[in-house]
Parts: C-alpha cells; sequence; structure tokens
C-alpha cells in the first residue's frame, strides 16, 4: 500500500513536468479498409517516454491525468500534435488517410473545449473531415449535454466514433438520439469470435445493427487471419490490430504502412 502511494504520488508529480519536458509521444496505429484492403487511416495513441521508467503505456498514466485535471492539457496536446502530424502525411503518399484522436470525458466537459478544437484546427489547417473523435460509452451518461456537444462537432465538420462499443453497462438507448458516424467493437469481443459462438454472434448482430442504423463499424485487437475473414464475411467496414500492425512511432508509420497490403 505505502509503496503503491508512493509511487502514485512521484507520477503525479512527474506529469506535471512531462508537457515542458516534451516526454509525451503519439504513436499510431494504421487502420485498414476491409472492402478494398486499404490503409485508410491512423489511430494516435499517446506514450510516456519518462526519464527514468522508460515508455509508460497510456492504461497507467491516463487514469491519473483524469483524477488530477492534467487530462486538460495533455489532451490538448495530443490534438494539436495528431493534427500537425496529419498535416505533414498531407504532403506524402499517406495524403488521403484520416487521423482518430481519443478523447476522455473530462476533456469534453471542460466548459472551452469547442473554442480549443476549434483553435487547433484554425492554427494546424487540418480539414476536420479527416479527423474522427473517438469517445467512449461513459460520454453518454448525460445524453443532453452529449447531444449538445455531439452536434457541434459534427456542425464543425468532425466524424465521432464510440470506442470501445459493447465493452460498459450502458444502455443502448444513445445510438438512435446521438450524431454518431462509426461504432468500434471492443476488441474482446473480437479476439474469441472465431471460437466462440456467443461471441460470433455478439459481433455479427453488431453489425447488423450499427448498419442498420447507417454507423460504419470497426473492429479492433483483430491479431489473425480467420478474424479477417470472419469480419469480410460478416461486412464489417475496418479493422485494427497487431495482423496489420501495433502502433509504430510517426517515422516507422509508412514502412509500416508498406508491408500492411495482406488483407
Ligand atoms: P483504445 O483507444 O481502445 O486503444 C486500443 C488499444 O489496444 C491500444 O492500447 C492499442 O495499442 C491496443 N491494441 C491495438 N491492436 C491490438 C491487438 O491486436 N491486440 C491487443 N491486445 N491490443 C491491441 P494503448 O495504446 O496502450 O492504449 C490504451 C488506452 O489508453 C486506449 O484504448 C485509450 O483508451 C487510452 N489512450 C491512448 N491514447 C490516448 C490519448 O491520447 N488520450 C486519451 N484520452 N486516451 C488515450
Ligand atoms: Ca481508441
Ligand atoms: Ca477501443
Ligand atoms: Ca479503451
Amino acid at each position: 500500500m505505502a509503496m503503491n502511494h508512493r509511487s502514485h504520488v512521484i507520477l503525479e508529480k512527474d506529469l506535471q513536468d512531462a508537457l515542458t519536458n516534451d516526454e509525451f509521444h503519439l504513436y499510431y496505429q494504421p487502420k485498414v479498409d476491409l472492402t478494398y484492403g486499404e490503409l485508410i487511416g491512423a489511430e494516435a495513441l499517446i506514450r510516456w517516454k519518462h526519464p527514468e521508467r522508460g515508455i509508460i503505456s497510456p492504461g497507467e498514466f491516463i487514469p491519473l491525468a483524469e483524477d488530477t485535471g492534467w487530462i486538460i492539457s495533455i489532451g490538448e496536446w495530443v490534438l494539436r500534435s495528431a493534427c500537425l502530424q496529419l498535416k505533414e502525411w498531407e504532403f506524402s503518399e499517406l495524403d488521403s488517410i484520416t487521423m482518430s484522436v481519443n478523447l476522455s470525458v473530462r476533456q469534453l466537459y471542460q466548459p472551452d473545449f469547442l473554442e480549443i478544437i476549434r483553435g487547433i484546427i484554425e492554427e494546424t489547417r487540418v480539414n476536420p473531415e479527416k479527423l474522427e473523435l473517438e469517445i467512449t460509452e461513459s460520454m453518454m451518461m448525460d445524453i443532453d449535454f452529449a447531444y449538445t456537444i455531439l452536434r457541434e462537432l459534427k456542425n464543425m465538420g468532425f466524424q465521432v466514433s464510440i470506442d470501445d462499443f459493447g465493452k460498459g453497462y450502458s444502455s443502448l438507448h444513445y445510438l438512435k438520439k446521438l450524431p454518431i458516424d462509426k461504432i468500434k467493437i471492443d476488441q474482446s469481443f473480437i479476439q474469441h469470435c472465431t471460437r466462440d459462438l456467443n461471441d460470433a454472434t455478439i459481433v455479427k448482430t453488431m453489425i447488423v445493427m450499427a448498419h442498420q442504423l447507417n454507423f460504419q463499424v470497426v473492429a479492433e485487437g483483430v491479431e489473425k487471419e480467420d478474424h479477417i475473414v470472419f469480419l469480410q464475411r460478416n461486412l464489417c467496414d475496418e479493422a485494427q490490430g497487431y495482423l496489420f500492425s501495433p502502433p509504430v512511432a510517426a517515422y516507422d508509420f509508412l514502412t509500416t504502412v508498406r508491408n500492411v497490403n495482406k488483407v
């Protein structure tokens, strides 16, 4: 307990410096279109290169950043960095890809969030239609608030995806109300979809339901060839996972992507 508490405190103090010391980095994971087998986008995933601890994964510090409020500044840094990267790729053979960015609920609830994101778009001159904002179902707790903010984001031209779909305890109620473009089926369902009949049924049903509601469907955590066969047969639109590539640094992305054409 005491040990845990101490490392917790050290991390929190370090979070403050990490931004000014440029210790955060974005990695990018390819997103593949399952109909044409083409690269269509990248998801930005944050990494913390801590001077003593080495690479710390977001699972270890995002919850702390959310509790302490540091997620606001970190989230702004992520958005700006992802937009700058997207802009850079516009001048390469990656000129048509989209960029997905994860937003935490706390960020969306900050009063000036819309102003901040508008500012970043103006500053980086990125086309908002090429940005996909990923939010989780926990955002839907206050459906009226979610509606208002998502409507604004849609009006500004952004794409909106529901991340980790099916993982939480939320109801399906929000699906018919909210202006959403995509759902991302949580990787826990994909993992066993070719071996477990229940998972297979759930994934198939999610895809059919999403399509009937006019949403696109992304499968996360695709690790095996037979996942792809299953997903293509069931008309899933897009996929991400270690089968194609883990998240990589920007300077490795192009090389990685050239090897991706194996769908
Ligand atoms: P997520 O948004 O659901 O991202 C997918 C996670 O699954 C990533 O972990 C990714 O590396 C991992 N993954 C990708 N393909 C596979 C696969 O085939 N198999 C398995 N087992 N895992 C795979 P990562 O990068 O550690 O991120 C964990 C979570 O941290 C993310 O989950 C997201 O919720 C959060 N996160 C990451 N970056 C950010 C950020 O910039 N802002 C915010 N608010 N949250 C972030
Ligand atoms: Ca995500
Ligand atoms: Ca996810
Ligand atoms: Ca997640």
